[in-house]
């Protein structure tokens, strides 16, 4: 005997006659079969959440349980794919019933004919462990998808398929363990709202190189690190996160967009899909996963998409690729749990919020990390969670308790955007808590004294803007000369260095050999130009003009031609050192 519905309001409906109701167990919803979640149980009525459009469901219609918790399906044809916050395949749902989801669709995530070339790596007799490798399929023309043994499983291979062609839902291997034998498919499931199982969590020690010299050189992200980022409308963040995930060093991109606006969401479905991944020309679905909802998908839905990305974000973690999550807005996601605390009737917290709104932020930023895999590799994911605060204003809950649970925070500002300095990274405001324990890679991997250049222009910026205030009162011309050579140079820092045009072809990106080059010019100017103010010299008697062109033409020179300007660059600072002497 199945459940009958007795309350209906909005996408909560309330059940009772359950047979073994659990918490966030998927149950399916009147004669649609609509998918929804227990989300709380009240004596012998379980609440549900329904990720469909609810109208038309009537009392007494009836509850069927799945007794599963909400999962995601995983294996070869993720990439490339576009899902709803319930892994419902839209571009598949596009096709067959036009720009709507129609109720109670029921679509596999995964294609179930597509057929993949399957490389088997074990053999008859190995004792594979969990994420043991089984074999490997070609998943697209960037990435290889290792078929592992899933969490929890373990055993003898006992059958194991030759190379070929399967789908995923044939057997490709057998294991045997204590007498239990377990057919192991290509496809398998995870429940979303449990992290997947890791050996342990190691210490970030590799940035994610994004090529934006802002962010590389003043305020990095680690791999497996955690970002925030504010985008008040216009200031340049769809630009970023595109630019991350064309440029960072990242194998996958998991991109989850809950846009407010319909057309908002279906600009990046539209846009992403055509760009290219810049250093293979392939295109950059191709290692990318979208998760989209917009706003005429359930909040409910919206709920769960964060947790549909991340769990899939972990898959691929498994097989030892470094992810990039990026979360588009957080914000939207937590008005999705205002509106379904409020409908199950919790005592509300700050601005309508429920209480356990900072738990919620934090558990998903968590899912972040370098970690050590259950079969000893090493993996990461990498979370970017935009926030969009109303007016900007980010003294609000979602902001706040991002900011605490996050440990990059890249500022966007309006007014930069406004000035047209591109990207928008308010570089006051901004912080990276990383940036220590990445100096080591920066050390090895750019020159030894990138820390120290770094934290000098950093400097440099920071008295840029006492000393800006200074002005205000007494005038530019009563600074001493030293206060005239730390706007001078923070204004080269400024215009040569912090920004970035996206749109021009070299400007884009940014090596870590390059920024390094950069900033040692500046940094190395700075100090001759230091010297000779020490001995007396005025900063008007200085000519710098060529030396400034030419920090400034590195921006858009490719690394390998940018010999001839560094030497002539070069040879202007030991011109000024020559005088200095
Ligand atoms: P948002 O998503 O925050 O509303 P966008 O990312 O669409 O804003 O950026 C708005 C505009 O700002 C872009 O169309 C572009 O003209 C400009 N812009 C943003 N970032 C850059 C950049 N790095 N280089 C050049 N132009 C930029």
């Amino acid at each position: 005997m199945e459940g009958r519905i007795i309350g209906v309001s909005g996408s909560v409906v309330t059940a009772s006659g359950l047979k073994s109701p659990k918490m966030n167990d998927i149950v399916l919803v009147g004669d649609d079969k609509l998918i929804g979640e227990i989300v709380k149980l009240d004596g012998d009525k379980a609440i549900i959440q329904v990720y469909e459009e609810t109208a038309g469901l009537r009392l007494g219609d009836g509850v069927a349980e799945s007794g599963e918790p909400l999962s995601v399906e995983l294996g070869p044809g993720l990439l490339g794919a576009i899902f709803d916050g319930i892994q419902r395949p839209l571009d598949l749902i596009f096709r067959r019933t036009g720009t709507f989801i129609g109720r109670g669709i029921k679509v596999p995530a995964l294609d179930r004919e597509k057929r993949w070339h399957f490389k088997p790596k074990a053999k008859v007799g190995d004792r594979l462990d969990s994420a043991g490798e089984i074999g490997e399929v070609k998943e697209t023309s960037l990435i290889k998808h290792r078929i592992l043994v899933p969490p929890g499983l373990k055993g003898e291979v006992k059958k194991i398929a030759e190379e070929g062609d399967y789908t995923i839902e044939d057997a490709i291997a057998v294991l045997e363990d204590g007498g239990r034998r377990e057919t192991i498919k290509m496809l398998s499931k995870w429940p979303v709202r449990i992290p997947r199982p890791i050996a342990g969590k190691l210490e970030p020690d590799m940035p994610l190189v994004t090529g934006q010299r802002v962010i590389d050189t003043f305020f990095p992200v680690a791999k497996g690190g955690t970002a925030a980022v504010p985008g008040g409308f216009g200031t340049g963040k769809t630009v970023i996160l595109h630019e991350i995930a064309k440029w960072a060093d990242a194998d996958i991109i998991v991109y989850c967009g809950t846009g407010e606006r319909g057309n908002e969401m279906t600009e990046i479905l539209t846009t992403f899909p055509e760009l290219k991944d810049p250093r293979s020309g392939k295109p950059l679905m191709d290692r990318t996963i979208m998760i989209a909802n917009t706003s005429n998908m359930p909040v409910a839905a919206r709920e769960a998409s964060v947790y549909t990305s991340v769990a899939i974000a972990e898959y691929y973690r498994d097989m030892g690729y470094d992810v990039a999550l990026m979360a588009d807005s957080t914000s939207r996601w937590a008005e999705a749990l205002r509106e379904i605390s409020g409908r199950l009737e919790e005592m509300p917290g700050e601005e309508g919020y429920p209480a356990y709104l900072g738990r919620k932020i934090s558990e998903f930023y968590e899912r972040a990390g370098k970690v050590k895999l259950l079969n000893g590799g090493t993996g990461s994911v990498t979370i970017l969670g935009a926030v969009s605060p109303s007016g900007g204003d980010i003294s609000e809950p979602v902001s706040q308790n991002t900011l605490r649970a996050t440990r990059v925070f890249w500022a966007l500002d309006s007014s930069l955007a406004d000035s047209r300095h591109f990207p928008a990274i308010n570089w006051l405001n901004s912080y990276s808590l990383y940036t220590e324990q990445l100096e080591d890679w920066y050390a090895g991997n750019a020159g030894k004294d990138w820390a120290a250049i770094r934290n000098k222009l950093m400097d440099t910026l920071q008295r840029e803007a006492e000393i800006n205030e200074i002005v205000q009162l007494v005038g530019y011309d009563s600074l001493p000369e030293s206060d005239k050579l730390v706007l001078d140079t923070a204004k080269i820092i400024r215009e040569s260095y912090l920004q970035q045009n996206a749109f021009d072809e070299i400007d884009t990106f940014s090596s870590t050999a390059k920024q390094y080059k950069m900033l040692k010019a500046i940094y190395n100017l700075n100090k001759a130009e230091e010297r000779l103010i020490e001995k007396g010299t005025k900063m008007e008697s200085i000519d710098t003009k060529e030396i400034k062109q030419g920090i400034m033409a590195l921006r858009y020179t490719k690394d390998e031609d940018m010999g001839g300007i560094l030497n002539k660059i070069n040879k202007g600072i030991a011109e000024l050192a020559d005088r200095a002497a």
